[in-house]
């Protein structure tokens, strides 16, 4: 990712940029210090924070989604099959290593 981030005061949402590491912020006299974090914030950066966990629950309810899918299609085949154990062992046997995938997936969730 290119996205740039600024350091914020997390009080008035001043931007840092081109200040000293520590001080009071121009704005609202916040006291901030950059290398330890306090009285700095990011708006850019949570909200890339919170796009990366979306995508990753996205992530786990797309695995689990094709596993619903795999099993509905085994299904609807054995129904038209003579051999209807077959099918269905077959898509859950696939099924299941997406529901692995997808708890794997899930349990990655929280860094
Ligand atoms: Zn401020």
């Amino acid at each position: 990712m290119t996205s740039q981030v600024y350091d914020t005061c997390t009080k008035c949402q001043y931007e840092f940029t081109g200040l000293p590491e520590r001080g009071k912020c121009p704005e609202c006299g916040n006291y901030y210090d950059k290398s330890t974090g306090k009285g700095v914030g990011s708006e850019y950066r949570s909200k890339a924070q919170k796009f990366d966990r979306f995508m990753v629950r996205l992530r786990t309810i797309f695995l689990a989604s094709i596993a619903v899918i795999i099993l509905l299609i085994g299904m609807i085949i054995s129904m038209n099959s003579d051999a209807a154990g077959i099918p269905i062992f077959v898509s859950g046997l696939i099924a299941f290593v997406f529901i692995l995938a997808a708890i794997l997936s899930y349990l990655n969730e929280k860094p």
